[in-house]
């Protein structure tokens, strides 16, 4: 038997808003069909539940790291990522109880935030029973890290091992950015992801400093890596960005570069240029958190890229909620909710590979269904909610 929902607005993504649409569920909650409210009165269609506010499809965060959800409020604000790094790496151990009861509950934070799919980065196996449990569909990235060209083979092979421990579910292994990857690194990722079905994704050109560091080798980094204790003398200047001057080490037919808070219009130029397959994650809150900065999200919006939103972890956020990501936007861009929400949700699907359930209120599609409340003519506010209903 068929249920019916409807609402002031039906957003169904893959087609324009519907005005007091009606969705057609089936009991499992796969959508049957959108209708229009007169079409609905024709069938005779009765018992319609009707909500006030926006049905929107479930959102899709393509980044997270739900292993440092421990770090929640622990770190302190827009210190730079260099400060930030240095502060992840002295608060990150921590007993493996609390970490698996911050996970826990991050996990239930993004379900009641009416998200429903997760790209999440990984360094260790510790996420793995949380996202086995989860109501949620998780494609976890193995990241890798390693600017050390003496220890590629050692790096790649342990996140090869990682991956397995990972089955059944989704996982591909990645690199972490442009300036913590050797060549020799980049080069066996490059190779495995010619072979294998291998979803890539990168943090990019999150700081300043990451192109200076390409550019001139000068900048904070350097300070970081005497931090680290990492010998850098091999490296050499590239004399491009740091983007440009990695993004041909990324083969496969999808890749999701995240932050993109200094790249510039002639980075994407040249990055569309050699690759087809680029998707573009923004993190605003993460950016703000860290660097008090944001990306030029006015010229990716024009430059028709495909775009999609991340929450980035709680060790750089106040919360997990897609709906707090696409609010700062609006607050800072000339943003429509319409195309905050392509990116909020069929993008991040057609990303992650996860289109024919996820993304879209279509016919035979079973998205996740959330209610959007107390957002007048689209506007997004500290008012604002989000909930799940289907
Ligand atoms: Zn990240």
């Amino acid at each position: 038997m068929l249920q019916y929902i409807s609402a002031s607005v039906v957003y169904p993504v893959s087609s324009p808003p519907v005005e007091n649409g009606v969705i057609a569920l089936e009991e499992d909650g796969t959508v049957h069909a959108v209708l229009h409210v007169e079409q609905a009165k024709e069938q005779g269609i009765e018992n319609i539940k009707y909500y006030e506010g926006f049905l929107v499809p479930g959102l899709i965060n393509t980044h997270c790291h739900l292993e440092l959800s421990h770090l929640f409020g622990k770190i302190a604000e827009q210190t730079g990522l260099q400060g930030f790094v240095q502060q992840v790496i002295k608060y990150r151990d921590s007993s493996e109880e609390l970490i698996l009861e911050a996970m826990q509950k991050a996990d239930r934070e993004m379900l009641e935030n009416g998200i429903v799919a997760v790209g999440d980065i990984s360094n260790q196996l510790v996420s793995r029973a949380i996202k086995s449990g989860s109501r949620l569909y998780y494609h976890t990235f193995i990241e890798t890290l390693g600017f050390n060209p003496a220890q590629a083979k050692t790096i790649f092979e342990k996140a090869l091992k990682m991956k397995e421990e990972f089955t059944p579910l989704k996982a591909s292994i990645v690199p972490h950015a442009p300036y913590s990857i050797s060549k020799e690194l980049f080069a066996a990722i490059k190779d495995y992801s010619l072979k294998e079905d291998n979803l890539l994704s990168m943090h990019n050109q999150e700081t300043e400093d990451e192109n200076l560091f390409f550019q001139f080798n000068q900048g904070a980094f350097l300070k970081l890596y005497e931090f680290l204790g990492l010998d850098i003398s091999f490296f050499s200047a590239t004399g491009k960005s740091s983007l440009q001057s990695v993004v041909e080490e990324l083969p496969g037919s999808k890749v999701l570069l995240v932050h993109n808070t200094l790249t510039s219009a002639e980075d994407i130029r040249y990055a569309t240029s050699v690759h087809d397959g680029l998707y573009w994650c923004l993190c605003p809150n993460a950016n703000q958190y860290i660097e008090n900065r944001l990306p030029d999200v006015q010229m990716l919006a024009e430059a028709n890229l495909k775009i999609t939103l991340g929450t980035d972890s709680l060790a750089s956020n106040h919360q997990l909620s897609i709906l707090a990501e696409m609010k700062t936007l609006q607050e800072n861009f000339n943003l429509s909710f319409e195309t905050l929400l392509e990116w909020a949700t069929c993008n991040g699907a057609a990303y992650l590979g996860i289109e024919e359930q996820y993304g879209t209120l279509e016919k035979g599609k079973r998205p996740g269904i959330n209610l959007v409340e107390f957002a007048p003519e689209g506007k997004i506010s500290g008012k604002t909610s989000v909930r799940r209903i289907i």
